[in-house]
């Protein structure tokens, strides 16, 4: 390369990779910004859900008002086909609830989408200290209530969405009746309905999204290891879009806040699990800290009387709704899998749940911006000591005292 321009090739390196650097990491999605004013769920409408379904009383599988929640969720759906998916369990019936869009499709033959959440409620209330109220059973207006609310308020809007794929909605009955001492005492309902998928409808059936405790007013949603860890990182674009991590900047600007949390990893069973197990992409959006002073699921209104629709929130609902609703315009959730089907074929599900601190780091923000300005004066005045050497450098040693750029 010619010495004038290898000086202006390195002058440039130093003047444009800093910024080039906060473009790539530190700026939100630009589809998924010009996505957002189309979002259209509505947090007061699944918020009134979950007053209804608590009205209905403790839905205990196989009770009448598990029975009248379907029945009320079907009438309040007729876009959708439905199906009940019914089977044994402790000395009764447990009924899961199916709903495919477009109507009648065949999940055997058909790309979908599935979206889900358990909307029974667990038979006593454990965690209160008082023995009388810990035989009692939860009123599930978060744990319960809160996904079902999001779930059926989705559906209201997904037949206007125009999707290139199929979405499967199922509402999980037994997953909330388990022990604690028993993982594998949990998610009967998603363990029968998953098992029973044939192969032909594990392979149309890309991904899986789970609702569960996503109404709490303070909403921390951790990173979930039992996720599919694929479909797991199409969440944080998607939040950082909405402004719901803390130090990215979001498509409205600077203004964000703490409610994706990359950096916090828990490992949850919860219905997801059974769909991974069969080999479906699955993650569970939950929010594990379900009140003001909870630390986990200790000191926390989970699996107590506690739980009722004053806890819940219609804005903590939106926000959730927002971020699945995305995923769905944008194809996001799709995609996801997409790429990990040809990247690795025989990449099922929840292994390592490691890679959470990989995230880059962001120089977006005012700090961010004042530290590349300063790199950019030091890289100008880097660069004017380089052409004043190269100028010296280059100038013939007999030439006269005035020269131009056209003679170096
Ligand atoms: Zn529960």
């Amino acid at each position: 390369m010619h010495p004038r321009g290898r000086f202006v090739f390195v002058c440039a390196i130093m003047l444009l990779a800093p910024w080039t650097f906060a473009h790539a990491e530190g700026q939100p999605d630009q589809q998924y910004c010009s996505l957002l004013p189309a979002l259209e769920a509505d947090g007061n409408r699944a918020n009134a859900s979950i007053a209804w379904q608590v009205g209905l009383g403790p839905r205990l599988p196989g009770s009448n008002a598990s029975s009248a929640l379907l029945d009320g969720f079907e009438e309040n759906h007729s876009a959708w086909s439905f199906s009940r998916d019914t089977h044994t369990y402790a000395g009764g019936t447990l009924t899961n609830l199916v709903a495919v869009y477009p109507p009648n499709t065949d999940l055997a033959t058909t790309e979908a989408l599935g979206l889900g959440a358990h909307y029974d409620t667990r038979e006593f209330a454990d965690f209160e200290a008082n023995a009388t109220n810990a035989s009692r059973p939860v009123p599930g207006a978060n744990d319960g209530g809160s996904g079902v609310g999001a779930v059926g308020e989705l559906m209201r809007i997904i037949p206007s969405m125009d999707l290139d794929h199929a979405v499967v909605v199922v509402l999980f009955d037994a997953e909330d009746q388990g022990t604690y001492t028993d993982k594998e005492s949990w998610a009967e309902g998603s363990r029968r309905w998953a098992d029973n998928l044939t192969e032909q409808e594990v392979s149309h059936l890309k991904a899986f999204i789970l609702l569960d405790m996503i109404g709490d007013a303070s909403l921390d949603l951790a990173n979930i290891s039992s996720n599919n860890q694929t479909l797991n990182n199409a969440i944080a674009p998607l939040a950082q879009a909405l402004g719901l991590i803390e130090g990215r900047e979001a498509c409205s600007g600077v203004q964000m806040r703490d409610i994706y949390q990359p950096g916090t990893t828990l490992d949850i069973m919860d219905d997801h699990v059974r769909l991974n197990d069969v080999g479906v992409p699955a993650i569970d959006i939950i929010d594990h800290r379900y009140g003001p002073n909870a630390t986990g699921f200790a000191n926390s209104y989970w699996h107590t009387l506690e739980d009722t629709p004053d806890k819940v929130n219609a804005e903590a609902l939106e926000t959730v709704m927002h971020l699945v609703e995305l995923g769905l315009r944008s194809g996001a959730w799709m995609d996801a899998v997409e790429v990990e089907v040809t990247s690795t074929p025989d990449d099922t599900s929840d292994k390592d749940p490691e890679p959470i601190l990989t995230e880059p780091r962001t120089f977006a923000g005012p700090l961010g911006l004042l530290v590349l300005g300063w790199i950019s004066v030091l890289g100008l005045a880097a660069c004017s000591m380089l052409s004043i050497l190269a100028l010296r450098k280059l100038r013939p040693a007999s030439a006269a005292k005035t020269w131009s750029w056209d003679e170096a």
